[in-house]
């Protein structure tokens, strides 16, 4: 049995733990715990520590906890001292820098090193010399190579690093845990028993060919060793399927199972790791690894993860005797949405739709009757393999079979559905969308509030336009995680693990001096994959990564030379972002803001149209989109073989004699004092990694706009706001992408050169 102390306890033997909390109590506040000598000393951080030295971050020195919370991710209950939703918001060892740091902290100041999974380098605790109620300290990021000047951190890392939720998601896992408890007590099949500290698996009792049948389930076959779980809080045992206990062979599915701290749960699942290239036959080496430095090596570079399947008992409940769907159910509430622990979705054979994807679905699946009992050691007839047919489509492959139609299918179908949550079939892949009920946009006027599943669906119905202009192309995402009310952050890192139809490119990022891993979103699977993880704008590059056969390397990773040599410093479009001045903000009524805001849009329109005659003159075809906001985004496609800064001189020069032909119209001025009613033609955009929102992209704003392609015969009547989630499917259906093609419009640069000087 392992306990997640003793997880803790190997740690420390060499450093002391090192613990970020975010805490939900009364005001959300961030707990920095270090440990020290046998106890973990606390500072309650209200905004969170950062990574900018410029940062000094208040830290109010609270009382000294035990080790124990130090693995401790959950909810602390109602009456207990710190109630509220408790995440591990990063986790790792530090050190001091003095020789002695209780000598340190009592002088009022301590200089360390942390090694977390977010904070890294040196830092500095100064106490401060008022004292108020508490002890206050100042706590600052010290300048190192691991200082992330201008970057909040606590906003583009929100996540917890052992599950990888978010403090809301485990908000909502609560709620689903709170449910279940009382589901059980009144759950047909369900017996008052003792938790089993072991138990044999159930087996599939034979093989069948592809079927529909409303009274099964299909689950997509894992592949790897079976594993159940014995959990009892923080006490997790994993046992294989002869009944070892292999909780010491994969102690990060242990440590996950800790934090979760389930009140006794038996868990059945499948042990694999994805990250391998065979992730069946890795697992299974895993298991029979006995050198304990060989499986922290394997678990720190492919770790496992827990695909779950089945739940056997829970609380105080036997459910081998409940009906498979209703302990399937239950399951589905119990794990997170995020992490190495998984639930494994189903398809419900229930009509046609489900029937053809029976059919499509391209690799093994393991049927189960829905109301079948669970058998512990037996095969048994209720459960049966399913092959796939030859002529079905390999799951990477599948995306040629996606079409319009489909698109529209399964938009509708996701407005119409009330599960919480579905996996679907994509082109081939099995996409699993969560939390479909929650708000992302507020009911505004007339228009109901807008769901999670309606994006899905929004996003899902114009996939067919919008991934010919994502294919191929490194994504900026823009997350709102919890809706467009809550926080959002930039993110062009991708840190975890993702499913095998998600492309990720690592690309060498010269100011922080390492690789990130960027998401290509090359398939429909992909964008509804985005979307569900709180992706409402799509910002794809201006390059791409494929060379055009043109011979620049296709490698970006490792050095600033090699992604400047690389096929991604060669952009296919010279981009200009029009924005126009207004005084909204400080305008008087509502009717007042909305005159401004209509004449801002026409100088935009004007400023759009001199942009357009200039760079037609030169033989370029101009694109124009609505930006969704105020503004105007104007795309002129050109031959690929100019380098970004040529790009953004090009841009420059012709932004700035436009504002010297017409300097009461147009600016080149980002400050916004200094625009003074003009239209902005903001040239910086044509930089390697900057980006503007794609075309069809859904913008954050309150009314749910859409960044619309526009013909310029129609510019003139055009109204921003008139392009939204409810009413661009429709339009695209009927009149298909005004950019579609726009690739082929591409030409050469050199009489543009050659007017502004640079031949
Ligand atoms: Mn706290």
């Amino acid at each position: 049995m392992a306990q997640a102390s003793e997880d803790t306890a190997a740690r420390s033997t060499t450093s002391l733990l090192f613990v970020v909390h975010q805490h939900r109590a009364r005001r959300l506040h961030y707990d920095l715990r270090l440990e020290l000598n046998g106890r973990l000393v606390c500072w309650a951080v209200p905004k969170g520590p950062s990574m900018d030295p410029g940062q000094r971050r208040l830290a109010v020195k609270v009382e000294d906890h035990a080790l124990a919370i130090a693995d401790f991710e959950g909810v602390v209950p109602e009456g207990d001292y710190g109630a509220g939703e408790l995440l591990l918001w990063d986790r790792g060892t530090w050190r001091p820098l003095d020789d002695d740091p209780e000598e340190a902290l009592a002088q009022g100041k301590l200089l360390f090193l942390v090694g977390g999974e977010k904070l890294r380098g040196r830092f500095v605790l100064v106490r401060t010399r008022y004292r108020g109620e508490g002890e206050n300290w100042l706590l600052i990021k010290l300048k190192d190579r691991y200082a992330t000047p201008g970057e909040d951190i606590t906003l583009s890392r929100p996540e917890s690093v052992v599950t990888q939720r978010t403090i809301t998601d485990l908000q909502l896992w609560a709620e689903g845990l709170r449910e279940v408890q009382e589901e059980v007590l009144r759950l047909a099949g369900a017996v008052a028993q003792p938790m089993p500290t072991a138990l044999p698996p159930m087996w599939p009792g034979g093989r069948r060919d592809p079927f529909c049948d409303a009274d099964w389930l299909f689950e997509v076959e894992q592949r790897g060793p079976r594993v159940l779980a014995f959990c009892d809080g923080s006490a997790v045992t994993l046992r294989d399927r002869r009944q070892r206990d292999v909780t010491r062979q994969v102690p990060e599915l242990a440590f996950a199972l800790a934090a979760m701290r389930l009140p006794k749960a038996v868990l059945d699942g499948v042990v694999s790791i994805d990250s391998a290239r065979d992730p069946g036959a890795a697992a299974h080496r895993r298991l029979a690894e006995t050198d304990q430095a060989a499986i922290e090596r394997s678990r720190a570079k492919t770790p496992a993860v827990y695909h779950a399947f089945d739940l056997l008992h829970f609380g105080d409940h036997s459910l081998l005797g409940v009906a498979l769907s209703e302990r399937r159910r239950l399951l589905d509430k119990l794990l997170p949405d995020r992490g190495v622990v998984v639930f494994v979705d189903h398809v419900a054979m229930d009509g046609e739709v489900a029937c053809e994807e029976a059919r499509r679905s391209c690799v093994r699946s393991v049927a189960k009757r829905a109301a079948s009992i669970y058998r512990p050691g037996e095969r048994s007839e209720d459960w049966v393999l399913v092959e796939p047919t030859p002529s079905s489509e390999g799951a990477r492959s599948g995306e040629s079979s996606w079409s319009p139609e489909e698109a529209a299918e399964l938009g509708e179908r996701l407005r119409g559905e009330r599960q919480r949550s579905l996996t679907v079939r994509v082109g081939g892949a099995a996409v699993k969308l969560t939390n479909l009920d929650k708000v992302f946009w507020p009911q505004a006027d007339e228009r109901p509030a807008l769901l999670k599943r309606d994006l899905i669906a929004y996003y899902a119905e114009v996939s067919p336009w919008l991934l010919l202009h994502l294919q191929d192309r490194p994504l900026t995402l823009r997350r709102y995680v919890d809706g467009i009310g809550g926080e959002s952050f930039y993110q062009r890192d991708w840190h975890y693990r993702v499913p095998d139809y998600v492309r990720l490119v690592p690309i060498f990022a010269p100011t922080a001096k390492r690789d990130f891993r960027a998401v290509v979103c090359d398939n429909a699977a992909t964008l509804l994959w985005l979307v569900n993880a709180g992706d409402v704008e799509m910002h794809a590059w201006y390059a791409r990564c494929s060379n055009d056969g043109r011979g620049w390397p296709e490698d970006f990773a490792g050095s600033e030379e090699t992604v400047e040599a690389s096929s991604l410093n060669y952009p296919d479009f010279l981009v200009f972002d029009l924005d126009p001045w207004t005084k909204i903000a400080r305008a008087g009524g509502a009717k007042e803001a909305e005159t401004m805001r209509l004449e801002a849009l026409a100088a935009c329109k004007i400023v759009a149209g001199l942009l357009r005659e200039r760079l037609e003159s030169w033989g370029l075809t101009c694109f124009v989109k609505t930006s969704g906001k105020t503004g105007l985004h104007l795309w002129a496609p050109i031959e690929r073989r100019y380098r970004f800064d040529t790009t953004r001189e090009v841009a420059r020069r012709l932004a700035e004699s436009l504002a010297v032909t017409y300097p009461d119209l147009v600016t080149t001025e980002w400050r916004i004092e200094k625009r003074s009613g003009r239209v902005l033609v903001d040239y910086m955009q044509n930089v390697r990694g900057k980006t503007l929102p794609s075309p069809y992209s859904v913008r954050a704003t309150v009314e749910a706009t859409v960044s619309m392609p526009v013909a310029w015969e129609d510019l003139q009547d055009v109204d921003s706001r008139q392009f939204a989630l409810d009413n661009v499917p429709r339009l695209l259906e009927a009149h298909g992408d005004g950019w579609a093609g726009i690739l082929d419009h591409r030409v050469s640069l050199e009489r543009t050169l050659s007017a502004l000087d640079m031949a």
